[in-house]
């Protein structure tokens, strides 16, 4: 934890809100932001005086760093509505700790504590009535950091942006997902990138997912990079591999990231009795338990879409399908862990904020 104070945020409330023209029944996730946002810049080795202003485009000068090498970083959080319009976040500490892990890696500098976390509160205080009640309603927080010194030159800025920006949506959806395991792609490397959440990292999975969706497959589940023989993440997600009662997920390395979504169903799973391994799962041994049916289940687990189960995978050009089951334990871990989120159950890990 970084425990430097910044300035208190000025705050610029917008003249009007937008939000009476947004048709919350039908959100697209991602597409449509509050009326104000948090920005803060770091010049001269110090963070600035922080804002809250309408949500507005910005001017930046086009060899600003961020165009050209990418060092750019970003979280993915929510804020839900319990019955009572209280309005929780979850676990917001581990965003702050995973994004400043991001910014020691990109040659960024580190955003205070209370930059992020009071800054955040503010932010969604300001902006209560986009957060929705109801499960599957919720306030997408995007906190990012982009460097926005001049110069065509490869070397790290000494100016930088932090900015919070909120996005309302429902509950996230992607239809039936079937993935295709890595053999050739790369999505991280030891030593490399993949346990930050920098922007670079989303760019280099666009052209192999879209070779995948070309194919009629929507995600690609990551293997090692050195051998393509260990199962990794997928684009957003962790991923669990129900192996008949037991849950397995591959443990977190610089090649992953480490997902807060993940590391709680982890806790939640074995409060519950289901016994949770945390270990490489090779693709043979999935390979291996589809074909003597002691393969039940494969979900993602991420923030979006909390648990997203997977229907089936292709590797080495053949498509394995999953068994339809009734107790599935992505279902519900899914209503369990939302439970808590939602504040409908009580929060034994005192997770929520
Ligand atoms: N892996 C990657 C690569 C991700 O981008 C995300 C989303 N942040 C996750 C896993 C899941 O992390 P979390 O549960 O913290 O959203």
């Amino acid at each position: 934890m970084n425990p430097n104070t910044t300035h208190a945020i000025e705050v610029l409330k917008a003249d009007s809100s937008k939000i009476s023209s947004v048709d919350f029944e039908n959100l697209v996730f991602g597409n449509i932001f509050t009326d104000h946002m948090l920005s803060c810049d770091f010049r001269n080795g110090a963070w600035e005086k922080p804002i809250i202003k309408p949500y507005e485009p910005m001017l930046l000068d086009p060899s600003a760093k961020v165009f050209h090498y990418g060092q750019a970083i970003f979280e993915g959080m929510k804020a839900y509505k319990d019955d009572n319009d209280e309005v929780w976040l979850f676990r917001p500490e581990q965003n702050l700790e995973r994004f400043n892990k991001s910014a020691v890696r990109l040659a960024m500098p580190e955003v205070p504590d209370d930059l992020f976390l009071e800054g955040m509160k503010q932010l969604i205080d300001l902006e209560r009535d986009w957060v929705k009640k109801g499960k599957g309603n919720t306030l997408y927080i995007r906190p990012f950091m982009i460097a926005i010194g001049t110069g065509v030159v490869a070397a790290p800025s000494t100016q930088y942006r932090f900015m919070i920006i909120l996005s309302p949506a429902k509950s996230y959806y992607s239809g039936e997902v079937k993935v295709i395991i890595a053999e050739h792609f790369s999505r991280a490397a030891n030593g490399g990138i993949g346990a930050a959440k920098a922007a670079g990292n989303y760019s280099a999975q666009f052209y192999p997912t879209k070779l995948a969706n070309e194919k009629g497959f929507q995600q690609i589940i990551w293997t090692d990079d050195a051998t393509h023989t260990k199962l990794e993440e997928a684009g957003t997600m962790n991923v669990f591999f129900r192996i008949n009662d037991t849950l397995y997920t591959a443990p977190t390395s610089e090649r992953i990231l480490d997902g807060v979504t993940r590391k709680s169903l982890i806790q939640l799973a074995r409060s519950l009795d289901i016994k949770v391994e945390e270990r490489s799962v090779l693709v043979t041994e999935l390979v291996d338990a589809q074909k003597d049916g002691s393969l039940k289940e494969v979900f993602g687990a991420g923030t979006a879409a909390v648990v997203n189960p997977i229907v089936g995978f292709s590797y080495a050009d053949m498509y394995y399908e999953l068994p339809k089951l009734e107790n599935s334990f992505a279902a519900m871990l899914k209503e369990k862990l939302t439970d808590i989120q939602y504040k409908i159950d009580s929060d034994p890990f005192g997770w929520t904020v």
